[in-house]
């Protein structure tokens, strides 16, 4: 039998399981449809390494908000109506993990993972030298009104004493003070408070994707490119290849990264995935001088829209649309964004028009409690996961694949598993 590892998928998740695996000593072969790496998802995000602010998106809050928001044009979430049976199967779920209970455990399994992450992506970017713009120096989420401040702050101190989290509220004040580009928006008395993220960090993920593509190819990982997966081979109960549309590679483990197109592949190996794709669009805009870009990543919490600088732009993000794979622009979904921006951080928003903004959509692969899908598959040895990881793909993808080496090298995980893998849906 072949001693070759296969990841399906050369986003964040499949580049970063190839470089920690190659590291390992493994020989690894990488497979995308597309012609090099992190030209999905992972091309332009909203550039946050959350760390201690990962949260799940089924909140207790979030069934109110989505009837508030249905039919609002400039509203952060759209819901099309339109019959769809994978929404409905993925919303049901949803709207399960939206109790109280499930969002506390939801939110402990991913800050669980998301703090190791942080760890691992300081590990990574010191062993490796690559360069992406990181920034370790927190985070900050800001609100606007006293009410979200209050249960912001409130909800970041119950994290904070469990231990769960190390985070600090600071006044509108001391929040211009740690990113003095906010020190108009503060003047103007747009903000009633922050909460500051310490481990927190922001990158360019798309940069970091294609220089570790490059430090994985020096250490031996094979990349097939215009390649698409088809299916996961397997005969009495083992992994033993992948077929694609330029032929079939024989392989002892196999491990699908393919975001949103996991599931397909999954279904043809009779795994059901719950990952639906959520569409989010970001702008990068050039300011007039590099020094009016803020020195760290900025969430405004009442509009959703998170502010980074990436690489010498503003990078903006936000918007939830659930239309199935349709990634076409909508300008009126850019719009609030770059209002958002203007708002908080004028020097930094030139008058552009959305259509210069480079105006960008991805399609978040997400689950319906908010945790990725990692480790192995019960019924077929040497198939892994390593898949939907959402709104927080870049926050998790470096904690995500050291776990994913872990268990391949039959090594045990650094962190505990529970809430991670396919079993919690089956
Ligand atoms: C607007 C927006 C803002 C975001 N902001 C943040 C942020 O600030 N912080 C954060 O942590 N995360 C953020 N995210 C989420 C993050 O970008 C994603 O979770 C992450 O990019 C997912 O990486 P991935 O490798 O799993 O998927 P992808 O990057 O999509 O990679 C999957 C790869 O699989 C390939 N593929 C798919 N199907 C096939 C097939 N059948 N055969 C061959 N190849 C195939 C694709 O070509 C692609 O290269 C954001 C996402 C969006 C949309």
């Amino acid at each position: 039998m072949s001693d070759r590892i296969v990841i399906l998928g050369a986003g964040l998740s499949g580049v970063t399981t190839a470089y920690y695996l190659a590291r390992a000593g493994a020989r690894v072969t990488v497979v995308d449809r597309r012609l090099g790496p992190g030209l999905e998802t992972s091309l332009a995000n909203g550039g946050h390494l959350s760390g201690g602010h990962a949260r799940p998106w089924a909140t207790p809050a979030a069934p109110g908000q989505l009837a508030r928001w249905l039919g609002r044009k400039s509203a952060p979430l759209r819901l099309p109506l339109r019959w769809d049976p994978a929404l409905l199967r993925w919303g049901l779920r949803y709207l399960g993990n939206c109790t109280p209970a499930r969002y506390h455990a939801n939110t402990r399994t991913l800050l669980r993972l998301a703090r190791y992450s942080a760890d691992v992506t300081r590990a990574l970017a010191a062993q490796s030298g690559i360069e992406f713009d990181y920034r370790p120096a927190g985070l900050l989420t800001v609100y606007r009104s006293a009410y979200s401040f209050d249960h912001g702050a409130a909800e970041s101190a119950a994290l904070v004493a469990s231990g769960d989290a190390t985070e600090q509220p600071l006044s509108a004040a001391e929040c211009a003070r740690i990113e003095p580009a906010l020190g108009p928006a503060v003047a103007a008395g747009l903000l009633a408070g922050a909460v500051f993220t310490p481990d927190g960090a922001s990158g360019d993920a798309h940069r970091f994707t294609l220089e570790l593509e490059q430090r994985c190819a020096s250490l031996g990982v094979e990349f097939r490119y215009g390649a698409v997966a088809r299916g996961i081979e397997s005969r009495a109960g083992r992994v033993t290849g992948v077929a694609t549309s330029t032929g079939a590679l024989a392989a002892s483990t196999v491990v699908v990264a393919l975001a949103n197109g996991s599931v397909p592949v999954a279904a043809a190996a009779g795994v059901r995935l719950p990952i639906y794709p959520v569409k989010g669009y970001s702008v990068s805009v050039t300011p007039p001088h590099a020094d009016q870009l803020p020195r760290i990543g900025i969430l405004d919490e009442d509009r959703k829209v998170v502010m980074t600088p990436v690489s010498g732009w503003l990078r903006a993000a936000g918007t939830a649309e659930f239309a199935g794979n349709d990634e076409t622009i909508d300008l009126d979904r850019v719009r609030p964004i770059l209002a958002a921006c203007r708002e908080l951080l004028p020097a930094a928003t030139p008058a552009t028009t959305p259509e210069d903004a480079r105006p960008w959509t991805g399609l978040r692969p997400m689950t319906p409690d908010g945790p990725p899908i990692l480790g192995p598959v019960r019924g077929c040895a040497g198939l892994f996961l390593n898949t939907g990881h959402g709104p927080l793909g870049w926050t998790l993808a470096a904690g995500s694949a050291a776990m994913l080496a872990d268990w391949i090298g039959g090594r045990p995980p650094a962190i505990a598993t529970d809430g991670l893998t396919i079993e919690r849906f089956q």
